[in-house]
């Protein structure tokens, strides 16, 4: 592995004009501390920095390359799209049809519209939920993160956990009144949140499987539970599945456990690695927003036509037969062969895995809420990243977000990677 001469020199020079040198905070590795290296380009499941280091890559770009970096049919469409032009801010029969792919992948799903990202998706739903009850106040819960708007910025996740600032400066105190944030996994939280201002809720925002705080899954019966409640009290569900949309089994937790929600958020997978954000659900909902209804929301950008190629040609090779479940094999085998490695050294530690996510917490006590992860050993967190980068793997550089995986990762990629993991946990235990 090369020093990291020529990255280290760009981030200096980054810090100079981009606030903490980077567009999104995480990406600085404020959490495990040092420089990231800069990249120069990704191709399947790798990334290439500026000094000539290939890293085995399992954030994938935060989750949108379920196929990996630059997949050769991605390229090609996109090559074609780009000669068409690159925005007309008109209507297209790629919007058409990306939104028939989406309802049809997604259970329930009956209309959609798209915007640039995952934060205008969760924003948007929000608005269509409050003007749908003539109620102002939004259940989320603590650890999870939808976007950095200002109602959902309070006791986030993701890049906010590892921050300490929960609740940014900023954020106008109106703003995040009407704001419950409530442990996740906890449903009498909720019951008692919908005794006291059950007339006042107009939704329950959740990741239906939380991936901004580490990997935690649902509780059994926890995500049924929100539904039943949700239901009894007149209030709108709302999954955030910007992360673990075309993530999980069945491709959504709809789907996977069943549910189904009022409204959808979806981002990431569906823009196959362009920005991209969608939000959805029940026709009677989505017909409120303009120009159908009086909820306002729009975007210059929104349906742009390279985002929608990239979107639909990375989910119509995801429904190929045996596409989803080669991922999810390979997830599951990264899975256990991590867990092979910290039984071995008598290590109180557990990987986990649902679809093509994955997650670690060097916690000997299970995850199940943002109190719980933050339990976790931290420091060692950071040793293990660091020896793992410098062996070429690349995970996200913090405790608090998960690992994903993609169709591009080779069972040798996984088989390198866990050698690489042994090592890793061995020097970062020295
Ligand atoms: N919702 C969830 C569950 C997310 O994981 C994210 C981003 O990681 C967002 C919303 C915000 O999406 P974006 O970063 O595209 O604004």
């Amino acid at each position: 592995m090369n020093d990291r001469v020529r990255s280290a020199e760009l981030f200096a020079a980054s810090r100079e004009v981009i606030p903490g040198g980077v567009n999104s905070p995480v990406r600085s590795f404020r959490s495990v501390g040092g420089t990231p290296p800069f990249i120069a380009r990704g191709e399947g499941a790798y990334l290439y920095d500026v000094d000539g280091n290939r890293y085995i890559d399992y954030f994938l770009s935060w989750g949108p390359l379920v196929l990996g970096h630059a997949h050769p049919e991605v390229v090609e469409a996109l090559r074609e799209a780009v000669l068409r032009g690159t925005s007309y801010g008109a209507p297209t029969e790629l919007e058409l049809e990306l939104a028939r792919e989406v309802i049809d992948f997604y259970p329930g799903l009956e209309m959609i519209r798209m915007v640039n990202s995952g934060t205008e998706a969760t924003m948007s739903a929000l608005r269509v939920a409050r003007a749908a009850t003539g109620r102002p106040k939004v259940v989320k819960f603590i650890g999870n993160y939808h976007g950095h708007h200002d109602s959902l910025l309070v006791r986030a996740g993701s890049g906010a956990m590892d921050m300490g600032v929960p609740d940014s400066p900023g954020v106008a105190p109106g703003a995040a009144r009407d704001t419950l944030s409530l442990p996740y996994n906890d449903l009498d939280a909720v019951r008692e949140a919908f005794r006291q201002h059950g007339d006042q809720i107009a939704a329950v925002i959740v990741e239906p499987v939380a991936g901004n705080m580490g990997l935690v899954l649902p509780r059994p019966g926890f995500l049924e539970g929100l539904r039943s409640i949700t239901r009894e009290h007149g209030a709108l569900l709302v999954f955030d599945e910007v992360l673990c949309g075309f993530r999980l089994p069945g491709g959504s937790a709809a789907a996977h456990f069943g549910i189904d929600p009022d409204l959808v958020t979806l981002g990431k997978v569906i823009g196959g690695g362009l920005p991209v954000g969608a939000y959805g659900g029940k026709r009677r909902y989505m017909e409120l927003v303009a120009p159908a209804g009086p909820v306002y929301q729009a975007g210059t950008l929104s349906g742009n036509p390279l985002a929608m190629t990239a979107g639909l040609t990375q989910l119509r090779i995801l429904r190929r037969p045996g596409v989803m479940a080669e991922i999810e094999r390979k997830t599951a085998r990264l899975v256990e062969g991590l867990n092979a490695l910290l039984s071995r050294r008598g290590l109180p530690y557990r990987a986990q895995g649902i679809g093509s996510l994955w997650g670690l917490f060097f916690s000997a006590e299970p995850v199940y809420d943002y109190e719980s992860a933050l339990k976790s050993d931290t420091r060692l967190f950071a040793r293990f990243f660091h020896a793992l980068l410098r062996r070429g793997v690349y995970i996200a550089p913090s405790q608090f977000e998960s690992g994903f995986m993609s169709l591009a990762h080779t069972d040798a990629d996984l088989d390198a990677t866990l050698e690489a993991a042994g090592d890793a946990l061995d020097e970062a235990l020295a």
